[in-house]
């Protein structure tokens, strides 16, 4: 609900507009709307089929998250009552949540807990279309789950080379796109041009990526942040952060991120997915970043925020399984799905344990399975004595063998001891490997692949590389503590290197040329 102050701040910077019944202020598939807040009458928001999910009154506003990213309409709103209302179009609304921090808070909370709702609800944004045996189909769905697009998936057969189907908001079709396709075509993020040339390049949008985006853009740097899938990280992925320093009560790493995306962009950071960085070539006055489909970035600093992906299990036949019955994420689908059946999860870190609790709160009959002899050496108390709280039976020094299923379902597990647990789906949570194979020799990294900083790659800067203006922060970093607020604050710390560096290497005519 708006303030009368607030609606008097919004007329100031929008237009005083009014409309009659039965008039569409926007509908599914429009590129673009303004931020609508009613002064006198009511709207109804319709979904694509035309069915009523909510009505708005006076001093309520219509708007959603995509308001921000750009991303394609996916409702319909109808006046139902006679509207005096202002309309603000993005770019003033941005600047308004920029400078006024009570109604960025409102507006923004308001965004994001309307976006969960959308993703509860059948039949708004994406359908796609295609069977649960299609690997791309699975990969789509996890784009869209990962993304937080609203989607509804139909499990009809469709011609395999033209798996999946996905019907865009609006009714276009598009046979066995890429996730870029798709993205383009929801206008999420942005386009990039061939060659961009930006003060800050941010490689990898999670906490560390996101962080540095927040502070490189609210303080005056030209910022783009690029990502391989989507903005979030692994972060993104966690059910629930309860470490987070503000948040006793803990966070939803999709709320976190969110929040922190929302921020970024609101600061002017650009966001560019899925853009995946394939080669950087140092330079005198830019370092060159190549992406894949032939683009480029050229900045004056880029900082490298890439983490770790998670370790698989080294067994055959694993990929059928994967996206189906074998999940390295568990979220609320996945809780869903599982419900009632036999469960595992491998691994004796914390990610392990939280998502043993999550699946057995959400009725799962749960096995934790860890190598280790006690799980207290790896896994936090709390989270012990959370496991023996939901049931969670725990077995320890035990690693599986082989898996044993029929089209990509899990029937069982045989450990190296022999003994088979008839499992029918399997979380694996096996720790991480760095994501720097891109990187080549190009910076100087440790055994393991991580990248070296500070002392460790010669240099004073305490963040920087081996490559002066090139930076690296958060699990990516060689000797970094991997959490979430050592990730934000590495990359809000790289700012103030990237800063210094930039004095210190001013551009000059032939350095810009590179
Ligand atoms: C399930 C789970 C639960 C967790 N729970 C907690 C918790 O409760 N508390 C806590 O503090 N920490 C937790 N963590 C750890 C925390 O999420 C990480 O430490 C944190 O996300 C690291 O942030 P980062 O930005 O360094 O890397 P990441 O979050 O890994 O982000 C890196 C990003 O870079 C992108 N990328 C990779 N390669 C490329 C490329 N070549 N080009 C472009 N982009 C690329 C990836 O797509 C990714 O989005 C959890 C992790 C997981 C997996």
């Amino acid at each position: 609900m708006l303030s009368a102050s607030q609606l008097d701040t919004l007329a100031e910077l929008g237009e005083e507009r009014t409309a009659g019944v039965g008039d569409v202020l926007f509908r599914v598939g429009d590129r673009t709307y303004p931020f609508i807040a009613i002064r006198e009458g009511e709207v109804a928001i319709l979904d694509g089929a035309g069915n009523e999910i909510v009505r708005h009154g006076a001093s309520k506003f219509l708007g959603e998250l995509n308001l921000l990213s750009g991303q394609t309409v996916f409702l319909t709103a109808v006046v139902t009552q006679p509207l005096r209302y202002i309309a603000v179009d993005r770019e003033a609304l941005r600047s308004l949540l920029f400078e006024d921090g009570q109604l960025s808070e409102l507006l923004l909370s308001a965004f994001i807990a309307r976006r969960e709702a959308l993703q509860q609800v059948q039949g708004i944004g994406l359908e796609i279309v295609g069977p649960h045996t299609s690997a791309a189909t699975m990969r789509m769905l996890d784009f869209a789950r990962s993304n937080r697009l609203p989607f509804t998936w139909n499990e009809s057969a469709v011609d395999a080379p033209s798996l999946p189907l996905v019907r865009l908001p609006g009714g276009v079709e598009l046979q066995a796109p890429s996730t870029g396709e798709v993205s383009r075509a929801l206008g999420i993020g942005r386009e990039l041009a061939g060659r961009e040339e930006v003060d800050l390049l941010v490689v990898g949008g999670g906490p560390a990526g996101l962080g540095a985006a927040v502070y490189g853009a609210s303080e005056g740097l030209d910022t783009l942040v690029i990502d391989s899938t989507v903005l979030g990280g692994q972060a993104g992925s966690s059910r629930r952060i309860e470490n987070y320093l503000g948040f006793p009560a803990g966070i939803s790493g999709t709320e976190l991120t969110s929040r922190a995306v929302t921020q970024a962009r609101k600061f002017d950071a650009r966001t560019a997915t899925p853009y995946r960085a394939t080669s950087l070539e140092p330079g005198n006055g830019r370092h060159v970043v190549r992406l894949e489909d032939d683009h480029e970035v050229a900045a004056r600093a880029v900082l490298l925020a890439t983490g770790a992906q998670y370790r698989r299990l080294p067994v055959d036949g694993l990929g059928d399984y994967e996206g189906i019955s074998i999940f390295y994420a568990a979220g609320p689908p996945e809780a869903q799905l599982c419900g009632a059946a036999r469960v595992g999860v491998v691994g004796g870190g914390n990610s392990a344990g939280q998502a043993a609790v999550w699946l057995a709160r959400g009725g799962a009959l749960v096995t934790l399975l860890h190598r280790r002899a006690d799980l207290h050496e790896t896994m936090s108390e709390y989270l012990v004595r959370e496991l023996e709280r939901y049931g969670v039976a725990v077995r320890d020094s035990s690693q599986i063998a082989a898996l044993h299923g029929d089209d990509g379902q899990l029937e069982a597990v045989t450990l190296e001891s022999g003994e088979r647990l008839p499992f029918s789906f399997l979380f694996l949570f096996l720790g991480a490997a760095p994501c720097t194979d891109w990187l080549g020799d190009a910076v100087a990294r440790d055994e393991n692949g991580f990248i070296l900083t500070g002392a460790d790659a010669n240099t004073d800067a305490l963040l920087e590389t081996s490559i002066p203006g090139v930076f690296a922060a958060g699990d990516v970093r060689s000797g970094s503590t991997k959490r979430c607020a050592t990730a934000v604050g590495e990359g809000a710390m790289a700012v103030q290197f990237v800063h210094a560096h930039l004095t210190d290497h001013p551009l000059t005519p032939s350095s810009a040329r590179h």
